[in-house]
């Protein structure tokens, strides 16, 4: 379907943010997901199927219509979707670059003081997405921390399950050994019955809510500690929203979470 620009952003900004967050820190994800659309439509993945961008988070960005937004916000409808078009109107045209390419803008929920490197996650690295400090702390975002218990046996199997190589000894204690931390502080390794796991592959194995975690064996389960959500590359949300309310502007923010990125302008139609 054709859609227009504005259009197209405000879904995504209401599909990937929360409405009732700070406009400052919804005109930053405003500008981040217009940068993702031009980053997306410069790659040409959709080229050949004869449209720019879906509705895949997983691929472009998730986007949310009309009908969908007044199911999610009821009567709140009118106010959030005029918030979130303010936003991406006074943001019109801004994107982000690096070499005179729209970068990577990639976000994520919260991190725990630090954001994390691009290489850790998906091993290339930017230049642009590195650690920099985040100002989430427990006190002000209510669920930047989690637990997640798992008993030895279904740890086991969950693990026996993606690595069927992994051999487990009668004593849980000595089950994880030689875990091996990102300069922000998450688990870059670690090893499990023998076998060397990625942080982020035993997130995912687990369902822990980011890489930042630590973890004890207590009374047959394995407890695992987990601070922030998301794999913490680029910008927090939750963190974009905590500098909106301490007085940083949208243009602030994205300096903070994409170091040394040009905030650049277009108008018109989107350059392909
Ligand atoms: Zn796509």
């Amino acid at each position: 379907m054709d859609i227009s620009i504005n259009d197209y952003l405000t879904g995504v900004v209401a599909a990937e943010m929360p409405a009732s967050f700070n406009v400052e820190a919804l005109k930053a994800q405003a500008v981040a997901a217009r940068t993702y659309a031009l980053h997306k439509i410069s790659k040409k993945s959709h080229f050949h199927q004869g449209y720019d961008i879906c509705d895949n988070y997983a691929c472009c960005s998730a986007y949310l219509g009309p009908s969908e937004l007044k199911a999610k916000w009821g009567g709140d409808y009118d106010k959030y979707i005029e918030k979130i078009r303010s936003a991406v109107e006074a943001t019109d045209g801004l994107y982000l670059t690096w070499a005179g390419e729209p970068i990577l803008a990639v976000f994520h929920s919260s991190s725990p003081g630090k954001t994390e490197g691009s290489e850790n996650v998906w091993k290339n690295p930017l230049p642009y997405l590195v650690p920099v400090d985040s100002p989430e702390t427990p006190e002000r975002v209510s669920n930047l921390l989690s637990t997640l218990s798992i008993s030895a046996e279904d740890f086991k199997n969950t693990v026996l399950g993606r690595f069927p190589n992994a051999h487990f000894v009668d004593d849980p204690n000595l089950w994880i050994s030689g875990v091996l931390y990102t300069e922000s502080g998450r688990v870059k390794s670690l090893r499990v019955g023998g076998v060397d796991i990625s942080g982020s592959d035993l997130r995912f194995l687990l369902g822990l809510r980011s890489t930042a975690f630590s973890f004890k064996y207590d009374g047959g389960s394995f407890v695992f500690s987990v601070a922030g959500y998301g794999h913490g590359v680029g910008m927090s949300q939750y963190g974009a929203n905590i500098l909106a309310a301490d007085g940083a502007t949208f243009d602030e923010i994205l300096a903070n979470y994409y170091p040394g990125a040009e905030l650049t302008s277009f108008s018109g139609s989107f350059p392909s």
